[in-house]
This record gives C-alpha cells, structure tokens and sequence, in this order.
C-alpha cells in the first residue's frame, strides 16, 4: 500500500545518514582502542584482534525486517553468532530464538526469555538435549524423518513438533537440504507414524539454504508447506504455523526476496487464514553490524624485478574468526586501519586500489591454507605493527573459531550504538 511505499522510501533516505554516523562512531572505537596499545612493549595478548560491533545496525535491521516482513515474527538463529549483548538486545526486542543445543538453548533461556519464544530447530536431536528441554519447558521442535519422531515419542510426546520439509538450495551459499529435511513423497508417511503415535503436529518449517540468493526458492518451499498443511488435516491435524527458516541476506538482495516471499504467503497463507508466520534469520540480523580489526605480526618482501611485494602475516585467520572463509565461503576484505603511525580508518585512500603495492595476507597459525586473502593493493606501504579492518565480519566468524596453535578464539568486543538505534534502546530501556 501506499503508507508502505512511503515507509521504503523514507527507510532508504535515512539509510545514508545512519551510514555515515554508524561508521563514524565504529571509526572513533577503532582508532582509540588501537591508538591505546604501545605496540614496544605491550604484554602478549594486548594487541589481540577485537570487534567493533554496532547494536544500532541491529536495530536497524529489525526494522527493515518488519517494514518488509510484518506478518512474519523472527526467531534469530543463536548459531550465527550468540554474542551476550546482541542476544539481549534482540530479546528486548521481543524476538524469538531458534537454537540447535543444550548451550544455545540455555543462554537464551538466562536471558528470561519465555521457552514458547523458543524453537529447537534441529531435526536430529541428542536424546539428553531433548530431557533437558522437557524439563525447561521448550516445547516447539522440528523434524524430518521416521527415527526422530518415535525418538520424540519416547522421550518428550507433548512436544510442539514442526515437519521439517526440503527444499531447493541450489543457489544458497551453505546447502542444508543434502541434509535435512523430508521430501514431499515421504510428508504423507511422516503425518501417518506422528498421528498413529499420538505426537502432536503443530507446524511447517522449511530452510532455503544459509546466504540464499533465489527468490523462487522461497516461493516454491511456501507452496510446498501449503501441501504439507492439506496432507496434515487429511490425517487429523490443524495446523497452526508456518516456519519460513533463514537464508535472507543484508545486502538489498533482501527486499527483493522479502517481496517475493511477502507475497507467496499473502496467497498462500493470507492473514484470514490465521496461520502464525514465523522464520529463523541468522546473518540478516548479525551480519554488518561486526568490524573486526586485525594487527599486522609480520611481514614478508618478495622481491621481483617488476616490483616488490609482501606477504603480511596478520594475528587472525581462518582458524580463527575468519573461519567464515572456510565454512561459510565468504570474501572478506581488507581495510588499513592505521599505517605509519597514522590512523586512516575515515579517509578514501585507505580502501584498496587498482594501482599500488600488492599483499597477500595471511593468518598466524602455520598452517598453509591460513591465507585470508590472496590478492589485495593499497597506496600505503606497510609494516609490522600496522592495523587492518575487515567489515560485515558478524555472521558465522567468532562462532566457528578455533584455538589451533594456541590462539585464542574469545576475543573483546567494543560495542557502539548508532543513531536511530540509541535513541530506540535508550526508549526500549
Ligand atoms: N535455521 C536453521 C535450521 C539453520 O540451519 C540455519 C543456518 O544454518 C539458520 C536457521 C540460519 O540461517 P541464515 O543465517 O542463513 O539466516
């Protein structure tokens, strides 16, 4: 309608301005921790990779959630990153949480975040997990396969159980159907055993792969869970929602997909209708709102007769936060921080150029896969001591970090708040 035509417009207009705050205040946190450390004769440990991450893009990206999806209501996938402050900002919020273990499940649950806020979204579960959720009141689960419903059961029959179907996830950056989910030849089957073991079949859930990049995916899973909703009143159920998984992205893909999907479920599971909608979003919440700064450890010359270049050995990689190269195919890229004893964050020729000196970067642990980027050149020469900064650094980073070599994996956030978000919390407060 038109109020929403105004409310996109509007969002996009403001866009620029949080922007520029945003990435004044990121910059401002930057520069002071770095120009903090006395890169001579700081103790090991002090000049340590750190996160900036900023709570006011979280908040924005709620928003622009409920702008584009107002009927669908965000269960935030704790996996991506369960950072404590972006955890209890989103339960401020009044989100709910999709977790995948006992650990996830209980940090959420510490926040005192109601359990029926709470989705065990993981179709092969451990059978002391699924105890434990009994015990602590999280009712909805999901699942996919004959096993885990007599496995439910056996250990938790009143649960709120959502058949897990598959999907096409061809074009998603992380496939998950190649291992979850149930076919639509086999839902009918499924329906039959839960209704013959007297389990209580609540919902619908489907997951179109993690970082999803086609539209069509989404449109095809609603009209496959509207089928799933037919077979399930034909053996006695009535469901009641509907659970539209993750895979959205921050980038402006994320309108487009919002609007492919809004209007699937207008069709297929109008508001008369009174289906609840709800999904699991994981990077689309976590993603842009972490920086994360890196210090250079070492550096290499490989001296050519064209020209000199350098390998510049940084004190993260991809064992550590940038594990997200590894296991979510991700393309981080550099920014100079600080070089020479000058911090640039804010000035244009800190971004890399066509022209320049060339750098590979790599990781400190000595493995020889540790390498973050291969190819990069900047303006600036520079050294042992010198500071990078990778943005969009919050989705499947810390997470999946390891402490191979003895690296630690725990490293400092600074946290910053730009506006409207201040304003926002400061009201939510
Ligand atoms: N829900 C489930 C069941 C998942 O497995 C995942 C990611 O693997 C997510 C939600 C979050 O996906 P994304 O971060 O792409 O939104």
């Amino acid at each position: 309608n038109n109020n929403q035509h105004g409310g996109l417009h509007d969002h996009q207009h403001d866009g620029a301005n949080n922007h520029a705050h945003a990435r004044q205040l990121i910059g401002n946190a930057l520069r002071e921790r770095v120009e903090s450390i006395d890169h001579e004769y700081c103790e090991p440990g002090d000049e340590d990779t750190f996160f900036v991450a900023d709570l006011g893009e979280v908040y924005r990206q709620h928003l622009r959630w409920k702008l584009n999806l107002p009927r669908v209501k965000p269960f935030y996938a704790v996996k991506c990153n369960p950072d404590q402050k972006l955890l209890e900002l989103l339960s401020a919020l009044g989100t709910g949480f999709d977790c995948a273990s006992k650990a996830e499940i209980e940090q959420v649950l510490k926040l005192n975040v109601d359990p029926s806020r709470i989705i065990y979204a993981q179709p092969c579960k451990t059978n002391s997990y699924l105890r434990y959720v009994k015990n602590n009141g999280v009712r909805q689960m999901t699942f996919d396969n004959t096993d885990e419903l007599r496995k439910i059961a056996r250990l938790y029959p009143d649960a709120e159980l959502f058949l897990r179907i598959l999907t096409d996830d061809s074009s998603s950056l992380c496939r998950l159907s190649l291992k979850f989910g149930a076919s639509l030849d086999s839902t009918d089957e499924l329906l039959a055993l839960a209704n013959e073991l007297g389990l209580n079949v609540v919902g619908v859930s489907f997951h179109v792969g993690s970082g999803a990049s086609d539209p069509a995916a989404f449109l095809k899973a609603v009209q496959d869970a509207h089928t799933v909703f037919q077979q399930a009143a034909s053996h006695g159920f009535s469901l009641k929602t509907l659970d539209v998984g993750g895979g959205f992205c921050s980038d402006n893909t994320f309108e487009q997909m919002a609007g492919v999907l809004r209007t699937a479920l207008d069709e297929y599971f109008p508001a008369h209708s009174g289906i609840n909608l709800i999904a699991e979003p994981g990077r689309y919440y976590a993603s842009t709102a972490f920086t994360i700064a890196c210090n250079v450890i070492a550096r290499r010359s490989i001296e050519d007769i064209a020209a000199t270049s350098y390998m510049l050995y940084v004190n993260d990689g991809l064992y550590g936060n940038f594990s997200s190269i590894m296991f979510d195919h991700q393309h981080p890229v550099a920014k100079i921080l600080r070089s020479g004893g000058h911090t640039v964050y804010d000035t244009p020729a800190a971004d890399a150029t066509e022209d320049g000196i060339e750098y590979s970067i790599w990781g400190p642990t000595c493995d020889g896969i540790d390498r973050i980027t291969e190819s990069i050149r900047f303006p600036q020469l520079l050294d042992v001591g010198d500071w990078l900064y990778f943005e969009d650094m919050g989705a499947y980073t810390k997470c999946s970090a390891t402490t191979f070599n003895g690296f630690t994996n725990n490293h400092d956030v600074i946290y910053v708040c730009s506006e409207p978000g201040a304003k926002a919390l400061l009201e939510l407060q």
